[in-house]
């Protein structure tokens, strides 16, 4: 050491603004002070001049990523959040729809239809949709309870509180997308920049207001970082142009898109990525150069591949995180799950995903105990109900806002990449007992390629194995 001794200590957001603390950051790339010194003799208005140059001016964004907010955002609708948590570089607590219930009005009507022809059907068709959600509460959960009967001594609270999330789980399946939830979001102001263009380009009037309020908020604590937030082009038209462009498009032979058939299929990987990760680990670990690395991978036995890979793997335990290396095998689903599924899977930020749009079209799920607690009637009514107002409000105001009546049952397509790294938490996460029975699905589907694609790392992929998709399936679903 040279006579300087280490340090360290936290910026307080308590004591100075977020765009004060990231300026004290930023600021520190070419002067020498300590970071509380250079804190100290900064201002509200020499923070502002700063981000104005640096990171305005200059384009030096990654400066605003020191500037944190925490932004509660309550009663907007749940399409509204998707595309709020569409946003992966951030934090977000929603509203479950599997511990708490809903009740009767607790939806949005969108702007667009307000006040018109349209009204009165939109809010008939979610007002029925809960109606018919309590009505399973009722139905579902007294299944429940014969199912699970109180123990001796249980109160009623923790009776419910062990039997609840076994019953509204399947009564989810009747909740349009138009029912409302919180959500916390923690951003930084970077990210939340892009945010706001996103939702301030966003078809739905809901999204565009969300967005303008959530700017009008930001703007009071990151005045400077988040103003040239606005609506974007880019994003606003580029759904038109490709929707014209691909026009002349067709399948050579057929004249329909095929529906994807089972949740979960892999459609793409490659066999050599497992030597391509084992060959990273091997410039990480022996310093040899990626090419010669990988041709010793290339030329090991069979054995000592496994080897190889078993000591890299081997010794997880269920809170670790695999080597960054298994970022080199990559992988792409297609997808065909419930949309209570695919909200939970959607907040994977570390896979990249294509939904496809929120519709009737696709059909829908119906679980075993609708069936099972005498409901199955009162549920296809009530799914082809909303399906014939879905395409009333579709024909008069276009799918984007006919998505708001899309109940949790109806399926959804999603395009999912994921790397081995990530697959590795997705597929233990989400295969665990305590999963929603749909997702379980979709993660030991998809557990069961990625081991049959790649079995050297594969083989070290843990799962909940107590059951079987294919059991699972059939318990859960009619
Ligand atoms: C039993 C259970 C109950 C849940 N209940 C709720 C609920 O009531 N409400 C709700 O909103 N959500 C709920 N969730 C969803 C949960 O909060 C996560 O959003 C979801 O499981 C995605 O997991 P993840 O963040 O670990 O994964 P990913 O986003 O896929 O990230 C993968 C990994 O990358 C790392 N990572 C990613 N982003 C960050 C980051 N910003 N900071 C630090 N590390 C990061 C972490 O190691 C993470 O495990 C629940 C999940 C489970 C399993």
């Amino acid at each position: 050491m040279t006579g300087l001794s280490r340090r360290v200590y936290l910026l307080r957001a308590r004591d100075l603004s977020p765009e004060t603390i990231a300026v004290a950051f930023a600021k520190t790339s070419r002067s020498p002070e300590p970071f509380d010194q250079t804190a100290a003799e900064l201002s509200d208005s020499k923070s502002a001049q700063f981000h104005e140059k640096w990171v305005v001016g200059y384009g030096h964004s990654s400066v605003a990523e020191h500037a944190v907010l925490h932004i509660a955002v309550e009663n907007v609708s749940r399409l509204a959040i998707e595309c709020i948590e569409s946003n992966r570089l951030a934090s977000f607590t929603e509203k479950s729809t599997r511990y708490q219930k809903w009740s009767s009005g607790a939806f949005v009507v969108p702007a667009e239809i307000a006040g018109g022809a349209a009204e009165k059907p939109f809010r008939d068709a979610c007002e029925f949709l809960l109606a018919a959600y309590q009505h399973a509460l009722e139905a579902v959960g007294g299944l429940a309870r014969r199912r699970f009967p109180r123990l001796e001594g249980e109160s009623d609270a923790r009776w419910e509180g062990r039997i609840r999330s076994s019953y509204v789980d399947v009564c989810r399946y009747l909740l349009p997308a138009a029912v409302v939830a919180n959500v916390g979001i923690t951003i930084n102001a970077r990210a939340l920049e892009h945010a706001l263009r996103k939702m301030l380009s966003h078809p739905l009037m809901e999204v565009r207001a969300i967005g303008a309020e959530i700017k009008r908020a930001a703007l009071a604590e990151v005045p400077t970082l988040v103003r040239y937030a606005d609506e974007n082009a880019y994003l606003r038209d580029t759904p038109e142009r490709f929707r014209k462009a691909s026009g002349g498009l067709g399948i050579p032979g057929a004249n329909a898109e095929p529906a994807p058939r089972g949740w979960m299929k892999l459609i793409r990987s490659d066999p050599g990525s497992e030597d391509l990760a084992l060959a990273a680990a091997g410039v990480r670990f022996c310093g040899w150069g990626f090419a010669e690395s990988l041709i010793r991978i290339r030329n090991a036995s069979a054995g000592q591949k496994r080897d190889l890979a078993g000591s890299v793997l081997q010794s997880l335990d269920d809170h670790d995180i695999p080597l960054r290396e298994l970022e080199y095998v990559n992988y792409a689903f297609e997808a065909l799950m419930d949309q209570g599924a695919y909200f939970e899977v959607k907040r994977h930020r570390m896979s990249s995903q294509t939904p496809g749009p929120l519709t009737c079209e696709l059909g829908y799920l119906t679980p075993r105990w609708i069936d099972e607690s005498g409901f199955r009637g009162e549920y296809d009514a009530a799914m082809r109900q909303t399906a014939s107002a879905y395409q009333a409000v579709r024909r008069e105001h276009g799918p984007e806002i006919a998505a708001y009546l899309v109940p949790n049952g109806f399926l959804r397509r999603l395009v999912l990449g994921m790397n081995l790294r990530e697959a590795f938490h997705f597929c233990r996460l989400r295969s665990s007992e305590s999963a929603h029975a749909a997702v379980r699905v979709l993660a030991l589907q998809a557990a069961q390629q990625i081991r049959s694609a790649h079995p050297l790392l594969g083989a070290h992929l843990k799962t909940d194995e107590k059951i079987r998709w294919e059991e699972l399936e059939k318990e859960f679903f009619c």
